[in-house]
């Protein structure tokens, strides 16, 4: 594996591999890797070559009263994560290789992101936006993997590649979570051992939605209700939002009809986790992906 610091090697590389027609993948993380982040990188793997891994903590997409100083950064580790897996390039620039002085453009996908993650967290999707279209830029990909993980972050993502006619093509890949069905996150890393098991209580909501939806429940309020009573039981848990949203819009759903997402946001702790479960029309019923 070889790793690139800087923009301009990172050009070279992906002008080379499209002028030999090779079909190169790129997967974008802030590092910290985990079982999510290398899913992507073996479906990666699967359908592409040569594959590119990034790593950077984007400082534009963290609030300041967020926790961009306190992020997990073992880049030793990570390399080595990715060196095992036969990845053929890590790219990790600098923040003044990716934000040099005199930087001044902001990159905003208008509608989508104001609301949910958006409202919670002010200014963080325009700090997505901005970095994903420089790395879909640099690394010139035919293919870039995202998780569902990060739902309204991908939709997001797609309106952007499609406005912009941008080259990439966004491949959406599923949730990996832990035994007990907590999403895995980097930021799981943060909580202490109380905190992890009251942490299961995000994925109990979702899938008390699901239980809900498989007994014909279709009403949002009903079925935000049975999330809700799940969160509301465990104290340490403390429900920032959730949300029943359709897929493409990602506007609140009244009756669920179309493919939809049930969102879920919530404080552990200091610890801030999302999570959320897929909902899509199969004959009379839901199919209920979490
Ligand atoms: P991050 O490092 O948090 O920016 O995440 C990098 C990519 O990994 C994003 O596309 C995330 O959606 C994805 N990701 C994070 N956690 C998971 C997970 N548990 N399962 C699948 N993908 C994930």
């Amino acid at each position: 594996m070889e790793t690139i610091h800087t923009v301009a090697w990172m050009k070279q590389v992906a002008s080379a591999a499209r002028r030999d027609e090779r079909v190169l993948g790129l997967v974008p993380t802030m590092g910290a890797l985990h079982e999510g982040h290398l899913s992507l990188v073996r479906a990666a793997q699967q359908q592409c070559s040569p594959v590119v891994v990034s790593i950077f903590v984007n400082p534009k997409q963290f609030g300041p009263a967020e926790d961009f100083q306190k992020y997990p950064r073992p880049l030793d580790r990570d390399r080595a994560l990715l060196e095992a897996l036969g990845v053929d390039y890590l790219f990790v620039p600098s923040i003044e290789e990716m934000y040099p002085a005199g930087f001044r453009t902001r990159v905003v996908v208008e509608g989508l992101g104001d609301r949910l993650e958006g409202r919670s967290r002010p200014g963080h999707f325009g700090g997505v936006t901005t970095v994903v279209l420089k790395l879909l830029e640099i690394a010139q990909p035919r293919f870039a993997f995202f998780g569902r993980k990060d739902a309204q972050q991908v939709r997001i993502i797609e309106q952007m590649v499609g406005d912009l006619n941008l080259d990439a093509e966004i491949v959406v890949r599923p949730i990996v979570r832990d035994a007990d069905g907590l999403a895995l996150s980097s930021r799981n890393a943060y909580l202490d051992a109380e905190e992890r098991a009251a942490a299961r209580a995000l994925y109990q909501s979702l899938d008390a939605v699901r239980r809900a939806v498989a007994r014909g429940e279709r009403e949002r309020t009903q079925l935000l209700t049975a999330l809700r009573k799940v969160i509301e039981q465990e104290p340490k848990v403390a429900l920032d939002y959730a949300e029943i949203v359709e897929a493409d819009t990602f506007e609140p759903v009244g009756n669920l009809r179309k493919t939809s997402y049930v969102l879920v946001a919530a404080r552990v702790g200091q610890t801030r986790l999302i999570d959320n479960a897929l909902l899509e029309p199969a004959g009379e019923s839901f199919l209920v992906t979490l």
